[in-house]
């Protein structure tokens, strides 16, 4: 079967196409982050940051703990430490870049 969509094949056991539910998938959670993120914006909602044993800093994703938004696998990593920060430069200035630049458009879209 192939998918109507995206015209990607379907393997024959699965029901639905893998790559549009992922990209549903995908789109939830950025939909997701999106509602957080006006929270950020606001200053009602705090960072959740992973502090990893190597001292790299990654901000979690929204509801998954386990993904950073720059896509690193922190369950992959050993966690030292998971802290709250406020969004601010003092904070973002320790984070790994691809989340800080992330999260900086986020809370800018999210805040226009
Ligand atoms: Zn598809
Ligand atoms: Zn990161």
């Amino acid at each position: 079967m192939t998918c109507q969509k995206c015209n990607n094949p379907i393997p024959d056991d699965m029901l639905a196409c893998p790559l549009c539910v992922r990209e549903k998938s995908d789109a939830a959670l950025r939909e997701h982050q999106r509602y957080y993120l006006r929270g950020v914006a606001a200053g009602d909602t705090s960072l959740r940051v992973a502090r990893l044993r190597n001292h790299e800093q990654h901000i979690e994703l929204f509801g998954d703990d386990d993904t950073a938004f720059c896509g690193l696998d922190l369950s992959s990593r050993v966690v030292q430490q998971r802290l709250r920060l406020p969004y601010g430069s003092a904070t973002m200035a320790t984070i790994c870049a691809e989340c800080r630049d992330i999260v900086d458009r986020g809370v800018k879209e999210a805040s226009e």
